[in-house]
C-alpha cells in the first residue's frame, strides 16, 4: 500500500491541510493499491503563493541553468525507470511493456527535447522597427488526465521550466503515483524552490480551483472536453489563457494501394495500445468498399497478437480499462453499436477467464455509418468502426464530418496521394504508414479537439508572453 498523502510545496514535502484521502485503486485486481490527500483550496493557495514567490528569479532563470534543470530531471527520470514502469502498470493497469515501450520513453522524451529545443530557442527578436522579446506568462496552473500518467505531466513541466514559468500540478487522482516519482525526481534536480508545486485532490476542487485562482496566470489542461468547458468559463473571470488537450474520434484512411495486413494491423494497434483510451486513437478506418472483405479478414487473423490479460503476465498486449466507470461507458457505446452496426468481434462483456479486473474485450464494427453514435463519440476503449468508401474525397470528407480535429492516420503508397490526403484532413497530427513520434513535433488539435499546441518548441511558447519594444538601444 503506497500512502502518500502529502504535497509537494515550496521545495518541500508538506502535510495537506485537510485530512480526508482519496482511493487509488488497481485496474486489474480491483483492490485499493495506496492514497492520496485530497488538497484542500488552504493548499492550492500555498501553492500559488510559493511559485508566485519563485516567479522574479525563476522567470529571469538564464537558458544555459534551465537546459541544466532539464537535463538532471531526465538523468534523473533515467535512474527511476524501473519503479516508473511498476507504477504505471498498477495504476493504469497497462501491460509492463506498454509501460516500458510506451510510457516511460514519453515521458523521458519531453524533458530531453526541452532541452534540445531551449538551446536552439530565441527569446528575443530584432524585427526591424521594434524588438520583441519572449517572456515567461507568469504562474502556470497544470491539470492532467489519467491515460499517459508520465507523458502529459512531462510536457507541461518540461516546456514550463523552459519558458521560466512557475507551476502547479494536479494530476488525475486516478494515477497520481507517477506522477509523486516525478516530483521526487524534481526534488533532486536542483529546480529552485518554489517553481515547480504538486497538488494532490479532486477536479472538483483542486482542478476547480486552478482554473479559477487569481495568482494563476495560465491554464494547461488535458482531459475530456466536458471539464476543458469547465475550465474555458472558469478562467474566463480572471482573464486567464487556457491551453486544451481534449478527445478525438481519429480517422484512419487506408488508400486503395495499401498493403491490406499493413492497415488491419495499424486499425489493431490503435485500439489495442492502452487498451484504446488514447486522445488520439484512429477509432474509425475508411476502406475502399473493394478492400472490406480481404481487410476484415486480415484484422481477425491478427487478433491473436494483442493478447488480452493481466498487466504484469509477459506477453499480454492489452490489459484492462482504468476503472469501473470507464469499463460501464465502453459497454454502453458497445450496446450502442450493436444496434446501429454489424459486429464483427467482440462485444458486450468481459473476456473469457478475465472476471476479476476492468476487462473488456476488443471490439470491431463494420458496415458503419459515419454518422452513427459509435462513429462520432469518444468510446475511449478497446473499440473500432470499419467505414468504406469509393473516392478519396469521399473518405476525406467523412474523416473531417467530425466535430474533433486532433490526429489523423495514412496507410497507403502513393506519394501523391498521401500529401494530398494528408493537407486535407482537418486534423493536428497526421501519421503516414506507422511513422514513428517526433518530440519536437507541435501535438494538439483543431475544432473541439482543443486550442494550442504542446512538445518541442511549440510547446514552450505557449508558456511565454510577447513584448514588443520600439526604441531599444541597440548593444
Ligand atoms: P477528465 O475527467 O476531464 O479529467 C482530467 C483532469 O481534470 C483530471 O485531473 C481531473 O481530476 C480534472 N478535473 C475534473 N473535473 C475538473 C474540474 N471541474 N475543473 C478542473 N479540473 C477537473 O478526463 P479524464 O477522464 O481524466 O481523461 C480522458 C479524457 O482526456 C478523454 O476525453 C481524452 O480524449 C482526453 N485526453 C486528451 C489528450 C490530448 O492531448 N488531447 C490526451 C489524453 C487524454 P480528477 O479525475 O482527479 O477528479
Amino acid at each position: 500500500m503506497r500512502n502518500e498523502t502529502k504535497h509537494y510545496i515550496n521545495g518541500e514535502w508538506v502535510e495537506s491541510t485537510g485530512s480526508e484521502t482519496i482511493d487509488v485503486i488497481n485496474p486489474a485486481t480491483e483492490e485499493v493499491m495506496g492514497k492520496i490527500s485530497s488538497g484542500t483550496e488552504e493548499d492550492l493557495d500555498k501553492a500559488v503563493k510559493a511559485a508566485r514567490a519563485a516567479f522574479p528569479s525563476f522567470s529571469r532563470s538564464t537558458k544555459e541553468e534551465r537546459i541544466q534543470w532539464l537535463k538532471n530531471i531526465a538523468e534523473g527520470y533515467e535512474k527511476r525507470k524501473e519503479e516508473l514502469i511498476s507504477v504505471m502498470t498498477d495504476e493504469l493497469g497497462a501491460p509492463l511493456t506498454v509501460s516500458e515501450e510506451v510510457h516511460y520513453p514519453m515521458g523521458l522524451g519531453h524533458f530531453q527535447q526541452a532541452a534540445d529545443s531551449l538551446a536552439d530557442f530565441s527569446f528575443s527578436e530584432d524585427r526591424g522597427g521594434h524588438t520583441l522579446l519572449k517572456e515567461s506568462i507568469g504562474v502556470s496552473g497544470l491539470i492532467t488526465p489519467w491515460n499517459f500518467p508520465t507523458n502529459q505531466a512531462s510536457t507541461k513541466i518540461a516546456s514550463a521550466i523552459a519558458a521560466g514559468s512557475p507551476v502547479i500540478l494536479k494530476p488525475a487522482s486516478k494515477t497520481p503515483f507517477a506522477a509523486i516519482i516525478l516530483a521526487e525526481i524534481i526534488d533532486e534536480a536542483g529546480v529552485p524552490k518554489g517553481a515547480f508545486n504538486l497538488v494532490n485532490g479532486s477536479g472538483s476542487v483542486i482542478g476547480n480551483g486552478i482554473s479559477s485562482h487569481p495568482g494563476i496566470d495560465f491554464v494547461s489542461f488535458t482531459g475530456s472536453g466536458t471539464v476543458g468547458e469547465k475550465i474555458m468559463k472558469n478562467a474566463a473571470e480572471t482573464i486567464k489563457k487556457v491551453a486544451l488537450e481534449l478527445g478525438g474520434k481519429s480517422p484512419i484512411i487506408v488508400l486503395d494501394d495499401a498493403d491490406v495486413e499493413e492497415a488491419a494491423k495499424t486499425a489493431l494497434s490503435n485500439i489495442m495500445n492502452n487498451t484504446g483510451q488514447v486522445c488520439s486513437a484512429g477509432t474509425r478506418v475508411f476502406i475502399p468498399q473493394s478492400m472490406k472483405q480481404s481487410f476484415e479478414e486480415s484484422l481477425l487473423d491478427q487478433l491473436s497478437n494483442f493478447p488480452v490479460g493481466d498487466p504484469r503476465k509477459e506477453g499480454i498486449a492489452m490489459g484492462p480499462l482504468v476503472s469501473e466507470d470507464q469499463w460501464e461507458t465502453v459497454q454502453s457505446y458497445i450496446k450502442k453499436g450493436e444496434k446501429e452496426a454489424t459486429l464483427l468481434t467482440g462485444g458486450t462483456g468481459k473476456p473469457e477467464g478475465l472476471d476479476t479486473g476492468y476487462y473488456a474485450k476488443p471490439t470491431i464494427f463494420t458496415d458503419v455509418s459515419n454518422d452513427s453514435v459509435i462513429a462520432q463519440e469518444e468510446i475511449f476503449g478497446p473499440v473500432t468502426t470499419v467505414i468504406t468508401y469509393d473516392e478519396v474525397d469521399e473518405a476525406i470528407e467523412m474523416a473531417n464530418a467530425t466535430v474533433y480535429g486532433l490526429a489523423g492516420y495514412i496507410v497507403g503508397k502513393d506519394p501523391e496521394t498521401i500529401k494530398y490526403v494528408a493537407s486535407n484532413i482537418r486534423a493536428g497530427r497526421i501519421k503516414v504508414n506507422g511513422e514513428k513520434t517526433d518530440f519536437n513535433g507541435p501535438f494538439g488539435g483543431f475544432k473541439q479537439s482543443g486550442i494550442g499546441r504542446e512538445w518541442g518548441d511549440f510547446g514552450i511558447e505557449e508558456y511565454l508572453e510577447i513584448k514588443s519594444v520600439h526604441g531599444m538601444p541597440s548593444s
